[in-house]
């Protein structure tokens, strides 16, 4: 019998299969399109976060001049920011697999049953497949994962256009994480959930601008987004001459925490492991990958083991009490971020760039202690502005449901009873 079977060929699934079968674990793959299929997302990242990884030779583009616009002002990051190379990255991956002959199948996961030895796969094409382990990597949609909620899920979305314009739509050389500026819309456009700008100069005068949505439920219509990109775009008597790519964007950011034990692993999207502040998942998919495949390495070990052992030890790597208590406290930031109109969301952001970056960048990568990440948010809390301030206490009352369980470790759950 196979010791895994990984459902899904995209970053997640493709980093742990490449993981795993160096380590000499006899692996299979699923995967619904073909698995060198070019992975359709854009993908950026800070670049210290690639480079504490060593893996800054993935990355097609970086910049040095990033910024942010709100609250009527440019704030330069000092921080550089990167666009992963998709192309690089997966053959690198797809080469480690390769090399150890693993097999991939193409074809689409449809059920999966389990028995006390192993976990049985079967395929749209009537195949089936049985693994000790099953790890699903089919991303956030995935109908396999039991989730500790079912609570309602706000989605990040955006529209974007890769291409060229009449003249740059933002400075040379840059890149802009987020512009809040909203001169290009109706007051009563204004009213509604607020957008910004990511964009970034590609170079040889090409560049990617999408107009983005943080975070809402319901998801901003793509349409809306298109719109308000154009009008953006036309305000700064920009038009777009050449397309080359669209992108339309739209995930969940805080999708309910997994149950961690249920008989299938999860990773990725899949595993809700998006940062549901900020919306970035690769840099938790590269450093918290290699402690899922040593946990799954060693549970292997045990002949006996079952795939309700092998899942469990998986997912205490991925979700230690302290990560999901931080997750908790995270999405009590998401609320009030969804709750906040445009001139808030300014405020508070001017604020959030203008700590220290060590907090801000460790606050957006999830690399703090608890009791750290409480620390940098009670910085936050005492040099944001009264109104932030106050919004911020009075939305304990209504959220503390997402608090308890951070502050009082007895309040997590980490399964759904049967
Ligand atoms: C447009 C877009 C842009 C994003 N940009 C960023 C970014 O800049 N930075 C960042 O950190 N994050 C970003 N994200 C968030 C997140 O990193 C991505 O969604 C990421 O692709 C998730 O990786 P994954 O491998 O978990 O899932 P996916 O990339 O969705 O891959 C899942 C794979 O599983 C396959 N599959 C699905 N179901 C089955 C099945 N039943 N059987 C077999 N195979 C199946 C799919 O075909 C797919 O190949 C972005 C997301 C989107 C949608």
């Amino acid at each position: 019998m196979l010791d895994v079977l990984i459902i899904g060929a995209g970053p997640a699934g493709l980093s742990l299969a490449a993981g795993l079968v160096q380590a000499g674990v006899a692996v299979q793959g699923l995967s619904a399109t073909p698995v060198d299929k070019p992975w359709p997302n854009t993908y950026g990242i800070w670049v210290d976060e690639m480079a504490a990884l060593g893996l800054t030779d993935f990355l097609k583009h970086r910049w040095q001049d990033c910024v942010v616009y709100v609250d009527q002002r440019a704030l330069d990051l000092n921080r550089e920011y990167g666009l992963i190379d998709n192309d690089q990255l997966q053959a690198a991956w797809l080469a480690q697999t390769e090399q150890h002959k693993m097999l991939w199948h193409q074809a689409k996961a449809t059920q999966i049953a389990h028995s006390a030895t192993g976990s049985t796969v079967t395929t749209d094409t009537g195949q089936t497949l049985t693994a000790r382990l099953v790890i699903d990597a089919s991303g956030h949609h995935s109908p396999f994962i039991q989730r500790c909620s079912g609570a309602a899920v706000a989605y990040q979305a955006a529209y974007g256009i890769v291409g060229r314009f009449s003249q740059p739509p933002i400075g040379s050389g840059q890149m802009v994480l987020m512009d809040y500026r909203d001169d290009h819309l109706a007051n009563a456009e204004r009213a509604a959930p607020p957008t910004f700008l990511y964009a970034m100069d590609l170079g040889n005068d090409v560049y990617f601008v999408e107009e983005t949505s943080l975070a809402h439920r319901p998801a901003i219509a793509l349409d809306v987004l298109e719109k308000r990109l154009y009008q953006r775009l036309a305000q700064r008597q920009v038009t777009v001459t050449e397309v080359h790519h669209v992108e339309r964007c739209l995930f969940p950011m805080n999708l309910p925490l997994p149950d961690l034990q249920q008989p299938v692993l999860g990773f990725g999207g899949a595993a809700s492991l998006v940062h549901p502040a900020s919306g970035y998942m690769m840099g938790a998919i590269l450093r918290r990958g290699p402690a899922v495949v040593q946990a799954v390495i060693q549970a292997l070990d045990i002949a006996e083991a079952t795939p309700h052992q092998l899942a469990q030890a998986g997912w205490q790597a991925l979700w230690s009490p302290e990560r999901l208590r931080k997750n908790y406290l995270y999405r009590f930031g998401l609320e009030n971020l969804m709750a906040w109109d445009g001139p808030q969301l300014q405020r508070f952001f001017a604020t959030f760039f203008g700590l220290k970056l060590s907090h801000w960048s460790s606050f957006l990568a999830d690399t703090l202690s608890l009791p750290e990440l409480v620390g940098a948010m009670l910085v936050l809390f005492s040099q944001a502005p009264n109104g932030i301030r106050w919004d911020l206490m009075r939305s304990v009352f209504p959220h503390y449901g997402l608090l308890l369980p951070t502050f009082i470790p007895g309040q997590l759950r980490t399964h759904v009873p049967d």
